[in-house]
């Protein structure tokens, strides 16, 4: 089963995907991951993902395809994958289609008051790298890492502004995408409104049906 998994920042996809992976025994491909295994196994495109990363500019479609292509031929995609995060825009859709045939785009839908609402009650503790949020997984003292008594802070990330302009990214890229595989029939809206429990049982009863 070919899967690409969209939705906006807070949507939970990662979480969602790491239980289907596993019950359809296909890994879970994500480009975040692939830049940073690229940079530190220092491949021919690791260096390159590097410089352009180092210098704070976006990494161009035709690399971001490059390493996804050669990840595609490892012996672990062979039943299928999650793509996670790739296509972003229309001209890597229309180059994944060159190489690989998707079975199902998965759209999960979320408010944007839900999107501000999970992302901006996400806590972390630098010290020892763990997550909280302040509605769904408090910290049994407010502010505290439960782990190792650190204080507690607000990622750059997820402050007002920056969960706004992430917003604004995503529409921008994601709509005509959505768009693209709609018109292709490939597109299947999962709600991803609901806990992780609701929404991962949600998104394989919506595989079933592919
Ligand atoms: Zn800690």
């Amino acid at each position: 089963m070919k899967l690409i998994f969209i939705g906006p920042p807070g949507a939970g996809k990662g979480t969602i995907a790491t239980p289907i992976c596993e019950k359809l025994g296909i890994p879970h491909i994500s480009t975040g991951d692939l830049f940073r295994k690229a940079i530190k196994n220092k491949t021919t495109l690791g260096q390159k993902v590097q410089v352009i990363i180092e210098l704070g500019d976006l990494v161009p479609d035709a690399l971001t395809v490059a390493l996804v292509k050669e990840r595609l031929q490892d012996d672990d995609t062979n039943k299928g994958y999650i793509l996670d995060g790739f296509p972003r825009t229309i001209g890597q859709a229309d180059s994944l289609s060159d190489f690989s045939k998707i079975d199902a785009v998965i759209n999960f839908t979320i408010s944007d008051e839900q999107v501000v609402e999970r992302l901006s009650g996400r806590r972390l503790c630098t010290n020892c790298g763990t997550g909280y949020h302040t509605e769904t997984m408090k910290p049994q003292q407010e502010g505290i890492c439960d782990k190792c008594g650190k204080q507690l802070i607000i990622r750059p990330d997820d402050s007002p502004v920056s969960i706004k302009n992430r917003l604004e990214v995503y529409y921008d890229q994601t709509e005509p995408l959505i768009e693209y595989y709609k018109n292709k029939n490939l597109l299947k809206d999962v709600d991803g409104s609901g806990t992780v429990a609701e929404v991962i049982a949600n998104t394989k009863a919506m595989i079933e049906t592919i």
